[in-house]
């Protein structure tokens, strides 16, 4: 509170208040609008096995190009969850998802699609939207596709989403659970989970070298994956460093701008059927294939 403004500091707080809410309602009128004229689009950055150092599958993730640049998905999807257009957003990313599936794995059948799904399905009925025509569209190509969901969805619905998940899985879904670490999750609530693989969070990656808490949680990440059998995949790998050392702690999969960024789907393309240069981890730095 603040005493020495009085009365004028309080009416500065609520006009700054006042705007920041009107500039809030702009950016959701704005985004309402892309959705749409269709106007967002997927970007996908490659993931790669550290075990084998081939592309293994490719994350989907959302960009709102403005006349002002990139508006990071960062900033507009938590907007989203709060003015109720992420449910809308979530199908929009599911129908597109699923139909570049084919495009994306023509040259490699085995590669994974993943793409981000918000919690706030599962907060009401639209868990059926949800799961049901889109667990249609995603029929057609199921055992090529990846739903990332993060610990908080996972924990607050815990009931329905294990069914949800359950059928998912059955349809050959591979189910992952994204900024693993961050969230609540014990050993006992994890084994409960119908998941695939644990996406270790960047911030952890990023602060192994500095910060030994860091370094704990992503060892004990690589640790939790082998004793429940799960895939691990380290995010957010810059440095050859980095993925030499995820690498030795047995980390299967990794993704990062040292491997490479997030791109348009032309250029991923490409990538995918380029004769391919496989990264493997060696300290050195990311070696090409004889
Ligand atoms: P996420 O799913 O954990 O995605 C990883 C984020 O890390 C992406 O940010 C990616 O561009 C970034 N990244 C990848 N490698 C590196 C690296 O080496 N260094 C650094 N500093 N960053 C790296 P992005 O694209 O801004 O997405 C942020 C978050 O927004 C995502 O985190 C995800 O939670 C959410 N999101 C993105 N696309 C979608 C979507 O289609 N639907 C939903 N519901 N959420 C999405
Ligand atoms: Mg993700
Ligand atoms: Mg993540
Ligand atoms: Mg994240």
């Amino acid at each position: 509170s603040c005493k020495r403004g009085g009365r004028a500091g309080y009416r500065l707080y609520e006009e700054s208040m006042h705007l920041q809410l009107q500039h809030e309602k702009d950016l959701e009128n704005r985004l309402e609008q892309a959705l749409a004229d269709d106007s967002l689009a997927l970007h996908f950055q490659p993931i790669y096995s550290a075990h084998t150092g081939r592309i293994i599958a490719v994350e989907a993730l959302l960009r709102w190009p403005t006349p002002e640049g990139m508006i990071s998905p960062a900033v507009f999807i938590p907007l989203a969850e709060r003015c109720g257009l992420i449910a809308d957003i979530d199908a929009w990313v599911i129908q597109q998802a699923t139909a570049l599936c084919p495009l994306l794995t023509r040259h490699r059948r085995d590669i994974r699609v993943s793409f981000n799904l918000s919690a706030h399905h599962f907060n009401n009925d639209s868990l059926d939207l949800l799961f049901g025509p889109v667990a249609r569209a995603l029929e057609e190509c199921s055992h090529n596709l990846s739903i990332e969901l993060t610990e908080r969805v996972m924990f607050e619905h815990t009931d329905r989403v294990i069914g949800a998940l359950e059928d998912l899985r059955m349809q050959g879904i591979s189910i992952s659970l994204d900024d693993f670490g961050t969230g609540y999750s014990s050993l006992s609530y994890l084994t409960r989970l119908p998941v695939d693989k644990l996406k270790i969070d960047q911030s952890f990656i990023r602060e192994m070298d500095s910060n030994p808490t860091a370094l704990a949680v992503v060892q004990a990440a690589a640790q939790i994956g082998r004793t429940l059998n799960l895939i691990t995949n380290a995010e957010g790998v810059e440095t050859a460093e980095q993925y030499a050392f995820v690498s030795n702690l047995g980390i299967d999969e990794v993704q990062g701008f040292h491997l490479g960024h997030p791109m348009p789907l032309d250029e991923i393309l490409q990538l995918l059927e380029q004769p391919e240069v496989r990264k493997n981890a060696g300290g050195k730095g990311p070696a090409e294939e004889e």
